[in-house]
């Protein structure tokens, strides 16, 4: 879609130089969000993440509860935010110095709707309809089109991907030593410490690709990890959490479902963030092999062609991100005992394996059932499925996956989410853990 002001890539129309622009970067998983921003004005954009949570009720005023939930914390987001600036502004508040951060999706899901909805809600508002929102989308790996100066779009995608990578470590950081740490409070603050020194470093050597240094800095935080975690304190059972990304990775909106796991005595790991980023380049490269097939089949010369250049884009982008996850988590595992990140084609021939789910279908559930047989498999204690109240693909995995478990006696639980508080969730929660000590103690 291009109107006015949502710009979408790469199909031309309204572009324009990020540079002159503030980007309002959305806080999807903190670390993400904040390493992101700092790769972006490494390239000098000047891109900020806005608050997230704060503005839930703008987003509720604004939506009719329809909506997937991310997309009503995201409407609250950038409203309040915008609502934020106006007020220390005052009159020299110009709308058109901001460009919103909103990518999208292609597929049988709404996230490609977030966009379309939110521009229709800020054009509503009189003056914001010359807010933009950038819109990068999974049909080209989210390209961002002209928006940089060509020569350094190539190297942005490489330094936007690391910084992917590393908030995974990061994360995985977090989660392997928080159950164990000396004292409540520690691994959050020497997170939060961290976080901004290897923000820093991205700011600084991001966009000449001076990853090593950026190892260098995240070999440190990890050595001093170490020094956090008490020896004596016993091994717990093993969560895996697999569901809608924005769900699994946004504290507020899943009501810190890591946190209230880990009081009632788990170790978690949930799904990463480039797992889906890595999977837009594997389905990428599938839809244009299937279009080089028929293409060939009905002889068609130039279409061929043009699948064959989709294939080598794609394939290519998929390798060099494989490539580079490993290569930073085979360093980073010589340090910290952290659980490596799965490949998307091993993901594939798990479901089919199992013949009871196919990628075909595409969505997150492909992933999520997948994973889930991954985790199954891998001795992990129980899993726990979090999604948006309503979300198709994570509901789809619940029906797939539930009988499936149950032949393994392996606990499992359903955290649908929206804004409202559930009196039973907790104690759900703790019956959940029960469960998985039973498994655990086996
Ligand atoms: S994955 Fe779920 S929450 Fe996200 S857009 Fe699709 S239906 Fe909505």
């Amino acid at each position: 879609m291009t109107t006015k002001n949502v710009i979408s890539f790469p199909s031309g129309g309204n572009k324009s130089h990020l540079r002159d622009k503030t980007l309002l970067i959305p806080e999807m998983n903190r670390t993400g969000a904040h390493l992101l921003a700092a790769t972006f004005r490494s390239f000098g954009v000047r891109a900020r993440v806005m608050d997230t949570y704060k503005g839930l009720d703008l987003g509720k005023e604004y939506t009719s509860g329809k909506e997937c939930y991310p997309c009503q914390v995201t409407m609250g987001d950038i409203l309040h935010c915008i609502e934020k600036e106006r007020e220390d502004l005052g009159d020299s508040f110009n709308p058109t110095d901001y460009i919103y951060f909103m990518p999208e999706a292609e597929g049988p899901c709404r996230f490609g709707m977030y966009n379309k909805y939110q521009r229709i809600v800020l054009d509503s508002f009189p003056g914001l309809e010359e807010l933009q929102i950038l819109s990068p989308t999974n049909s080209d790996a989210y390209s961002l089109g002209d928006l940089l100066a060509k020569h350094q779009e190539q190297d942005f995608r490489k330094a936007a991907y690391f910084s992917m990578v590393v908030t995974d470590i990061l994360d995985r950081l977090l989660w392997r030593i928080r159950p164990y740490e000396r004292e409540p409070g520690m691994t959050d603050a020497y997170l939060e410490r961290s976080r901004r020194s290897v923000a820093h470093t991205f700011e600084i050597y991001g966009r000449r690709k001076l990853f090593a240094k950026i190892m260098d800095k995240l070999e440190e935080i990890l050595e001093e990890a170490q020094s956090i975690v008490d020896p004596t304190i016993a091994p717990k059972p093993v969560v895996g959490i697999v569901g809608e990304i924005y769900l699994r990775m946004h504290d507020h909106a899943n009501q810190d479902l890591v946190r209230v796991l880990e009081k009632y005595g788990a170790e978690v790991v949930n799904a990463s963030l480039c797992e889906w980023v890595n999977y837009v380049s594997y389905d990428g490269l599938r839809q244009a092999k299937r279009e080089f097939v028929l293409n060939l089949k009905q002889l068609r010369l130039e279409p061929m062609k043009a699948s064959l250049r989709k294939m080598i884009g794609f394939g290519g982008d998929l390798l060099y991100k494989e490539w580079r996850q490993r290569k930073v988590y085979r360093r980073v595992r010589g340090l910290i005992d952290i659980p490596e990140d799965h490949k998307i084609s091993h993901l594939e021939h798990s479901l089919k394996e199992s013949d009871l789910f196919s990628f075909d279908l595409r969505t997150e559930a492909c992933l999520s059932i997948a994973s889930v047989f991954e985790f199954a498999r891998g001795g992990y204690n129980g899993i726990v499925n979090v999604y948006p109240f309503t979300c198709m693909p994570s509901m789809t995995t619940s029906a797939v996956v539930k009988p499936f478990l149950r032949t393994l006696r392996m606990p499992y639980l359903d955290v649908p989410c929206d804004s409202t508080i559930q009196p039973g969730r907790e104690a759900a929660i703790r019956t959940f853990m029960y469960q998985a000590q039973q498994h655990f103690n086996q």
